[in-house]
């Protein structure tokens, strides 16, 4: 039988009406950034710095950092690129940063909390991806990782200042962090959801164990419910100090990278998906093929269910371009 023809991702993300949702790329090189470019990526919504601290017994110097971060800037030219300062601990130890002690490295000193147990490094980071973003024309935004309160958010926003960097967020992946979406954003521009740890963390379930792969599913309506809270808050925020300009919130985890999970993102509010390359024609072709109401239609209707296989099951059973794609 002859296959229907697909629609084909015209590398920018729209619904089928026009509302725009910018699709992103998460990278961890200058490598990465290049294909991501290839794949058709608007931008870039999540470079993780690892890359040029893992593997190392020592922090690599500004220098070395300028050139890591530039590479990536300038395979985006005019673009947005959203970096994330050093994201050590947990998952991601760094032998000269995190302490391999800890009882609960999950819970204990990583991301932004590292900047309290060792000064410097994050300032160091700054000014490197400050002075790499002046050597290019890429529209440079940073934001923490793992912050949790108001006071982190405005700490961060003035350690940005101080470098010279005018577009300081933070990353919204621990609960607390969702619920005060409205404060944290008045004191950061920008909101990304990272929902691999967002998830985890909801849950109280670790990400990096298959046995519990069912809790942690960003599906679950707990956790739809923490990212429709974070967009909802960051209209506020915005409406308090409309001056400032739109508070934005993106997604950078997984979920992004999930089609149909991706089309309810969009009708909660989320103003960017960010994801591996390999997932955009698909989220772009699914996005498309939705208007911005139908979109709200099925966050409605995800938000509302008790579970997540109900969730996804409702909002899939709605979008019969997934059987194409396959
Ligand atoms: C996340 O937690 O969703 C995220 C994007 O960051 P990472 O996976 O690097 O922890
Ligand atoms: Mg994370």
């Amino acid at each position: 039988a002859a296959r229907s023809a697909l629609p084909v991702f015209n590398g920018t993300g729209t619904t089928s009406d026009g509302h725009r949702v910018p699709l992103l790329a998460n990278v961890g090189s200058g490598k990465d950034a290049r294909a991501a470019a290839e794949a058709g990526a608007e931008g870039i919504g999540l470079l993780r710095t690892e890359f040029c601290f893992l593997g190392r017994d020592t922090e690599p110097t500004i220098d070395e950092q300028v050139a890591a971060y530039g590479a990536v800037f300038e395979a985006f030219p005019g673009r947005k690129v959203v970096i994330r300062t050093l994201d050590a601990g947990a998952d991601k130890p760094l032998p000269f940063l995190t302490d391999a002690t800890e009882p609960n490295p999950a819970l204990g000193v990583r991301g932004f909390r590292t900047d309290r147990t060792t000064p410097g490094v994050l300032a160091r980071q700054l000014e490197a991806i400050a002075a790499a973003a002046g050597a290019h024309t890429a529209d440079v935004w940073v934001m923490a990782p793992m912050v949790s309160t108001a006071e982190e958010a405005a700490d961060f926003a003035v350690m940005c200042a101080a470098a010279g960097l005018g577009m300081p967020g933070v990353m919204v992946e621990v609960p607390s962090a969702a619920i005060m979406s409205e404060a944290i954003l008045s004191r950061v521009r920008f909101a990304s959801l990272g929902t691999n740890d967002l998830t985890q963390y909801t849950m109280a379930s670790d990400r990096q164990l298959g046995s519990l792969a069912a809790l942690n599913d960003p599906w679950q309506p707990a956790v739809l419910q923490l990212i429709s809270a974070t967009v909802a808050g960051a209209s506020r925020a915005t409406a308090l100090e409309p001056a400032a300009g739109a508070r934005t919130v993106g997604v950078c985890g997984e979920a992004a990278a999930d089609p149909a999970l991706a089309v309810v993102l969009a009708g909660m509010g989320v103003n960017t998906l960010s994801m591996t390359p390999r997932a955009l024609s698909s989220v772009g072709v699914v996005l498309a093929s939705v208007s911005l109401e139908q979109a709200k239609e099925l966050s409605a209707r995800a938000l509302a269910a008790h579970s997540a296989a109900e969730a996804r099951t409702i909002v899939r059973s709605r979008l019969p371009i997934l059987e194409e794609l396959g």
